[in-house]
């Protein structure tokens, strides 16, 4: 191994982006009916990235959840080879394992980083019909292993899985069903953390009125929490919005604008992939939002195991 490669080395432009940390549950606390926090912690999470905002992470289950306790825990033999991790191939390696042989992984937003206590907090949505990661944040205890593919500080590239760039904005509006709430919480966060002074609006649809959660917000910011009940995905959000900007139309003769509530000069959306897509498709043509003004997200897909 070269000096360039360990993984002790200084040298930023040669540390891989992201790395595999083997973590365990340290805690785990009900926040809601449906969002369940699990504190990792790992012995390198002092040096997991800690960039914030909507940070995106895997989530990698040992084969005993999906195969039984015979089973290996980790079938990539690499997984946790310094060499390998500094090559920064486990997504290869990954899929060069035969597909039975493959752990599984889901992919989540970093909700916290706590580099001194080497802890990572994930809010996990407990959803019905739940896939493995569900299972897992409904079930898993403390001491529970697993791994969690995420940023390594150490690396110039680390902020590589995250998707907020308001760049110039000076106004942001802030999308996403339950599964969104995580990064639009850190977002928040990171935004307070630097200070961004733009106006901020969210909307938040929830399984239910009592999964809303009490935010950290900066000062300008509205938070409009949107209990879905019993309605289809996504329809009461898009009705919150036509309601909320109904007045600012920029298209001819479908509107007049609004004064005191101007459109957001930047959007960020994400959650099941039809409220992504229907959501973006008003903001384009209905509120004539410029395409280019618009992160968006398919954090799932109804009925589609990510995997
Ligand atoms: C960048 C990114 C960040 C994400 N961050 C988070 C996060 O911080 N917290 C979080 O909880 N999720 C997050 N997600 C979404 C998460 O990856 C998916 O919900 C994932 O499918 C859950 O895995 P699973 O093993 O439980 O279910 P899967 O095996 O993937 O799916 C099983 C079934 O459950 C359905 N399903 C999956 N998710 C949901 C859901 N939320 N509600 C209802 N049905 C569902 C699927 O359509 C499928 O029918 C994120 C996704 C992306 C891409």
């Amino acid at each position: 191994m070269s000096a360039e490669t360990t993984p002790n080395s200084t040298n930023m432009a040669t540390e891989p982006a992201f790395q595999p940390y083997l973590v365990h549950v340290a805690r785990k606390q009900r926040l809601s009916p449906h969002f369940m926090r699990i504190v990792f912690t790992g012995d390198e999470l002092d040096h997991f990235g800690n960039d914030g905002y909507d940070q995106r992470i895997k989530v990698m289950l040992p084969m005993t959840l999906t195969h039984g306790e015979s089973q290996a825990l980790w079938a990539d033999p690499l997984l946790f080879d310094h060499e390998s991790i500094a090559r920064g191939g486990w997504w290869e390696q990954w899929r060069a394992l035969p597909p039975e042989n493959r752990n599984v992984f889901r992919t989540y937003t970093v909700r916290a980083i706590d580099q001194a206590a080497r802890e990572v907090t994930v809010d996990f949505v407990l959803h019905h019909d739940a896939g493995p990661a569900g299972s897992f944040a409904a079930t898993c205890q403390p001491g529970d292993i697993a791994t969690l593919i995420g940023p390594n500080a150490r690396s110039e590239d680390s902020a590589i899985g995250i998707d907020f760039h308001p760049n110039d904005a000076d106004s942001a509006l802030l999308i996403g069903d339950e599964t969104a709430v995580p990064a639009i919480s850190s977002i928040l966060e990171g935004v307070v953390r630097d200070g961004w002074l733009g106006r901020i609006e969210v909307f938040a649809e929830v399984p239910s009125e009592d999964d809303a959660l009490d935010l950290i917000r900066p000062e300008q910011t509205a938070i409009h929490w949107i209990s879905r009940g019993s309605a289809p995905r996504g329809q009461h959000v898009l009705a919150a919005l036509l309601d909320r900007y109904r007045s600012f139309n920029p298209i001819p003769g479908r509107g007049h604008p609004n004064e005191a509530l101007p459109l957001p000069s930047y959007c960020w959306i994400a959650g099941e992939s039809s409220l992504v897509r229907d959501t973006r498709r008003l903001l384009v043509n209905e509120f004539g939002i410029a395409k280019e003004r618009i992160s968006f997200m398919g954090y799932w897909r109804e009925g589609k195991s990510e995997l």
